[in-house]
Formats: C-alpha cells, structure tokens, sequence
C-alpha cells in the first residue's frame, strides 16, 4: 500500500464493523459480522460479552487479511461503540462474570424508579445531565454485583472491572494493558459529572460501585494504548460512543452544528460547545467528546422507533419485500390522503417522553390502500424530527440553518425531500452515510497527526442536498394533522394493565 489508511471498530447493537478509510476520508473496504441477541426474560436483552469481541475482532482480521494490510499501512485505529451496554469482568482471568446487559434492558426501571422517588432527579441531571433511567450503565452494575454470585465479594476485593463497549474492546485488544474509555461513552454511565469530567463519588457509593472496576477517563482523541499484529505495534487514538463519533464524523465541530442519524431509531445531537445546555424539553445533555482536556458538549434527543416503523410495514403489515421498497409505494400513494401513522410502537420518546402512547393509524378513507399507509409511516420519521428539533432550537436559542443526516434510512429519496418540506430547512446528505465509523477514524487520524481539522472541513463530500418543495400553509396543515394524532396515541395503555 503506498498511502496510509485508518481502521474505525463500529461494534453496534446488531454487529460489529471495521472499516477501513482513506485520507480522503473515502470507504475502502468495510467487514461485517451480525451476532446473538439474548432475550431471557420480558424487557430483558443480554449480549455475550465474549461474541462481541469475537465478532469486533474477526471482522478486523478479515479486513486486514482480505486488503493484505501490513502494520505499516495502518496509521492509527479508532473504536465506536453501542453505548450505556456493560460489561463486568475479572480482571485475572478476562472472563465476564456476567452477560454484557444492553443499553434496551428494562431490569432495573423499578430501582431506577425508586432512586427517583428518593428525591435524586435533579441532582442527578445537575451533575450527569442524563434522567434517570435503566437506559444508563449504572443500575445494571448494580445489578450484577448483587445478583451474580460472588461478584460483590471480587468486586470489593479489587478484582472486577467494568467498562462500557469500547473499554471492554480496548482492554481486549491491548491484552488487558489499558483499561479506559473517553467523556462520551462515561457520560453515558449516570457515573460521570459532565461539568469536572470526572467519576462522582456521591453517584458511585449509591450504586455502590467500588472506585477500583472503574475505567481511567481519556480524551477521545488520545492513547489508548497499540494493537500487536506481525510483531509491531498500532496506535489506538479514538475513542468515541455511536451517535457522539456521528456528530465528529458530520464534522459538527462548531457549536449550534447538527446531525440526525435515521437508524433502527433517530437520534439527533447538537454540538452545544464548550458549556453545557440544559433541556427544558426532555432532551438529554451529554458530552460530545474532548481533545486536547477540552470537553465539548451535545444536546441529544431520542426518538426510539424510526427505521423499525419501516421493518414493521416490510415485516409485519408484509407490504414490502424490503425496506428500500417502501420509496416506490410511498410515490404510489394518492396526493390527497391525510392518513397519518404515530409509530408509538415502545411508547414515545423524546420530547413527548409518554411511555404509555401506543401505536396508531388516523385519518383512514375507503380508498385508503398500502400506499397510504407505507407514505405516513415514512412521514412519521420526519414529524418526529420535526418535534425535537423545536425542542433543540428551544433548549438551545440556536435556530439550525440546515440539517446533516446520516445512517441507514435516509438513503430514500422520499424521506429525505420530505424531511426538507416539513422542517423548511435544507437537509444534507453527505456521500460517506457511515458517519459514525468516520467519526472514530477522524478522532484516531487526528491524534496521530494524520489530519488536521482543516483537512477533515474539506474532504467532507456532499452526495445531495434536499431543498424545500413544498408551500408553507401545507405543511402547517400536515404538522397539525400529525400533533393531533400525537395528542390521541398518548396514554393508551393504562398504568395498571
Ligand atoms: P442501525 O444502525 O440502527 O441498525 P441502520 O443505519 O443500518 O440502522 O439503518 C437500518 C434501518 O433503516 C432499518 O430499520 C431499515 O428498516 C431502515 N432502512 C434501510 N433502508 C431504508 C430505505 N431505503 N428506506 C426506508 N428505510 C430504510
């Protein structure tokens, strides 16, 4: 090879990744793995700790052996990471003690419930800027530490650790050498005050997480130790959770920046600089990343099901073979039909945060058909985004000029200009989609002197930029349309059913 490359470690929910990227910031080759999904209880999701490394690491020994990869061709590697999953581990033997207890698991919403009643709401957002929820790391160390055997005992005798993804992965590939993680996966913990960047003693005794099985904080552009292959070493120099690496890789480096990765769910963050803003809307504050021992910070807002309302037509409702299929039968529907879909399949996220709503279908005609309902669900996306980006702009003061997308969903045409008409903003989409593994490879590029920030505003390419269409008294006849279909699907599940 005579140019150096980047590999960026994508471990996700679903799969691990390595991808491998160029100095132009161009996908050379990428290797995928799916692994196991545990469900062994309702509202329980576990992952083999052991299969997620396996898989992580496969899928990078088959990038390297499929481009005849040598140490020396690579410049530096960069982890991202599913976030707020955790891992518990012996330290002597490497062996977890436990399942690693996904980010989705709900074991601990009643503990999480009672530390609420408790009165720790506000202390809680005050230092880690999170609400309280079993969504964070926190109550599922807990969990494991009071219901696996004997894992009080090792863990009070100093011989467990813990770590989110990316520190479980880091710890494996530097052979147990560095046991760390960076502000934008710690923050994630319900552990970490965001204002010091630092481990919060308060938070820690009342998990009762022993100080020792927690990871040394790093910047996320910074050492994490080397990955040995052929007798050399590789730097490790990024560090970042899924959807903060996201934001780096949309290259939202100044404040008021935004991007919206259409996945499974959305998720839309807000570069919010160097001061952190608190949401009077139900969005989160976290932090974006550090370089240099300076935190950014990030307005997040959630919405749990986006690209699934879109699994749910192919998978349940079976009007289509696949999800990309779902653009030709939108473009069939009839221009007049008001049918409107809230995919309030898991309750409604942010800013609505009702986890009572349920989904549901308004507006039907007898002349409403497939179409009509594949066009709403793929409406729904951007009614969605629409909501927490006024609540962002809210939060924030700061009204976006345009929108930065990414992930798998806005790859239709049909979402994309849609997303443009509703918000009245022009929506971005750039060539790479994979911003998030872009995010870890510019974090890891960037540490090793491989980039400058300079280069990275460059390189960026845009493959399409989606300008409103359509006039504004339609769109506000749609956006009412939609909130009072919002306003129906809440709280139709009874609290005690
Ligand atoms: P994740 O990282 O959450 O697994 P991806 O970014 O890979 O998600 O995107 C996959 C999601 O996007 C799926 O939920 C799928 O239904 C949806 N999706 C993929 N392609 C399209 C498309 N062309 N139109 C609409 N939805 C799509």
């Amino acid at each position: 090879m005579s140019q150096q490359l980047i590999i960026a470690l994508d471990q996700g929910t679903t799969s691990s990744r390595a991808v491998l990227f160029n100095h132009e910031a161009e996908l050379v080759d990428v290797s995928q793995r799916e692994f196991e999904q545990h469900f062994p209880k309702q509202g329980w999701v576990e992952h083999d700790a052991n299969e997620i490394w396996e898989s992580q690491f496969g899928v990078l020994q088959r990038l390297v052996a499929a481009n005849q990869l040598t140490p020396s061709d690579i410049a530096a590697v960069g982890i991202t990471n599913q976030r707020e999953t955790t891992v518990v581990w012996n330290k002597k033997t490497g062996e977890p003690v436990y399942n690693a207890i996904v980010w989705q698991d709900r074991r601990t919403a009643a503990r999480c419930d009672e530390i609420s009643a408790a009165g720790w709401k506000e202390r809680i957002q005050e230092k880690t800027g999170l609400v309280i929820d079993a969504y964070f790391s926190a109550s599922k160390i807990e969990w494991i530490l009071n219901n696996v055997s004997g894992a009080r005992e090792l863990a009070d005798a100093g011989e467990l650790l813990f770590g989110t993804v990316d520190t479980w992965i880091i710890w494996k590939l530097t052979e147990g050498a560095v046991h760390a993680t960076d502000p934008s996966n710690a923050a994630r913990t319900m552990l970490l005050n965001i204002n010091s960047g630092e481990w919060d003693e308060e938070l820690i005794e009342l998990f009762g997480i022993p100080f020792s099985m927690l990871p040394e904080v790093r910047d996320s552009s910074g050492d994490f130790g080397y990955l040995s292959f052929q007798g050399q070493e590789v730097p490790i120099s990024g560090v970042a959770g899924d959807q903060q690496a996201a934001l780096f890789g949309q290259t939202c480096f100044e404040k008021g920046m935004a991007k919206n990765t259409y996945g499974t769910g959305c998720f839309m963050l807000m570069n919010t600089g160097a001061e952190r803003v608190d949401s009077n809307s139900g969005l989160l504050s976290t932090i974006a990343w550090s370089i240099d021992g300076k935190i950014t910070y990030a307005l997040e807002g959630s919405v749990f099901i986006a690209g699934a309302a879109v699994q749910w037509l192919r998978d349940e409702l079976e009007f289509i073979e696949s999800a990309s299929d779902s653009e030709a039968l939108a473009l069939r529907a009839n221009p007049e039909s008001d049918v409107v879909v809230v995919p309030a399949f898991a309750g409604l996220g942010a800013p609505y945060w009702d986890m009572y709503a349920r989904g549901a279908i308004f507006g039907l005609t007898r002349d409403s058909g497939r179409p009509e309902i594949a066009k709403a669900t793929l409406q729904s996306l951007a009614y969605q985004i629409y909501d927490v980006l006024q609540a962002m702009q809210k939060d924030s003061g700061i009204e976006l000029s345009q929108l930065n997308v990414d992930g798998g969903a806005i790859a239709n045409d049909f979402l994309a200009q849609f997303q443009a008409d509703v918000l009245q903003k022009t929506v971005t989409r750039p060539k790479v989609l994979e911003s998030t593994a872009l995010g870890a490879a510019y974090l890891a590029g960037l540490k090793v002197g491989y980039w400058k920030v300079e280069d990275l505003m460059s390189v960026r390419e845009v493959e399409r930029e989606f300008s409103p269409a359509l006039a504004q008294d339609k769109v506000a006849h749609l956006l009412k349309r939609w909130h009072k279909a919002v306003e129906r699907s809440k709280q139709w599940v009874d609290i005690d059913d």
